[in-house]
């Protein structure tokens, strides 16, 4: 892991993660980390990709001796048995994957994926030494209705709750307001440093420290023109970035921009 170079305010390394979602076949995920292996990573950012699943024993092979790393779109709380189209936790781990992408808002949206069963995946995750990269964020309605506050509050209550402070301090939170994902609509600087604060408030329940060790990424709409004010939010400590993660320039760009903050 890079060193943190924000300052002592600074929780945390700054990370770029790539959700890639259902797109890039074979040859195309094998051009865009070839594209990505050879972007310059500042000290101090870390730099995750997370392919879809066919794809990601291929991933790990082809970033051997760089940086970045691979994570999953998603995982099953159990490590083996009769789950037809599941993949598992040590499944993972065993190809080199380190981390997950757990919670997304399309998860939730098109699998009915709760928070509750977020929180049994979390489990598994740690317990085998992935980073989780757990989302949560508000719906617009839910944003327009001034209950953003709340419900981030329950999402982290119910995924995380039953976490020691250990484990805890081993999970990656994105905050994705869900009205900002693959919209282009972004939450201001000012609406994501409020709800990074807010996360950040919860998790110092578990000690100073862990609230210091958290990362909170921001993820909806994140490009190379909204990102510098972004990143230089005390509290936001990089983002989860889905389409221009698919854009090698776009993803250097971000990278670089993490760099600065
Ligand atoms: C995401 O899906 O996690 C995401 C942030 O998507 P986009 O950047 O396209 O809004």
């Amino acid at each position: 892991m890079n060193g943190c170079v924000r300052s002592d305010l600074c929780p945390m390394r700054m990370i770029v993660a790539g959700n890639w979602k259902m797109n890039k076949d074979s040859a195309e995920a094998t051009a865009l980390i070839a594209a990505l292996k050879v972007l310059s990573v500042p000290e101090g950012v870390e730099v995750i990709v997370a392919p879809a699943f066919p794809f990601l024993a291929a991933a790990v092979d082809q970033l051997a001796g760089s940086s970045i790393l691979v994570a999953a779109q998603d995982c099953h709380e159990k490590s083996h048995g009769a789950y037809t189209g599941a993949v598992s936790v040590p499944m993972l781990k065993s190809v080199g994957v380190k981390a997950c992408i757990v919670g997304h808002s399309e998860r939730r949206q098109y699998f009915g994926e709760t928070d509750k069963v977020v929180g049994l995946k979390i489990a598994a995750l740690l317990e085998h030494g992935l980073t989780p990269i757990y989302c949560c964020g508000e719906s617009q309605e839910e944003r327009v209705g001034g209950r953003h506050f709340e419900v981030v509050t329950n999402q982290l209550k119910t995924a995380l709750g039953a976490l020691n402070s250990e484990q805890l301090s081993r999970v990656v939170i994105a905050y994705e307001p869900v009205w900002a994902i693959g919209t282009g609509l972004t939450a201001t600087s000012e609406q994501a440093q409020e709800m990074h604060a807010h996360i950040r408030e919860l998790l110092s329940a578990h000690g100073s420290e862990v609230a210091k060790r958290v990362p909170i990424l921001y993820g909806g709409s994140c490009k190379p023109d909204n990102a510098a004010e972004l990143f230089a939010n005390r509290d936001v400590n990089g983002g989860l970035i889905g389409g221009a993660s698919l854009d090698a320039p776009q993803f250097g760009e971000l990278i670089r921009l993490a760099g600065q903050a």
